[in-house]
């Protein structure tokens, strides 16, 4: 049985925490705090260091 979900290495850059909300200090019409979402822009959010893939476009 293939074993779909590999060991993958956390991601060094956000330490396994690759969504970070941020709250921007205003608040919405409905008194809730506003935030925003950021993900890490290392593994797109997935906390784990993906294979590097290096596209190599040459020409067009
Ligand atoms: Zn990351």
């Amino acid at each position: 049985m293939p074993q779909h979900t590999l060991p993958r290495p956390i991601c060094g850059h956000c330490d396994g925490f690759p969504i970070v909300t941020i709250t921007t200090g205003t608040r919405t019409a409905d008194g809730q705090r506003q935030t925003i979402t950021a993900n890490c822009p290392a593994c797109y959010g997935t906390g784990h260091t993906t294979t590097p893939r290096v596209h190599t476009r040459i020409g067009a």
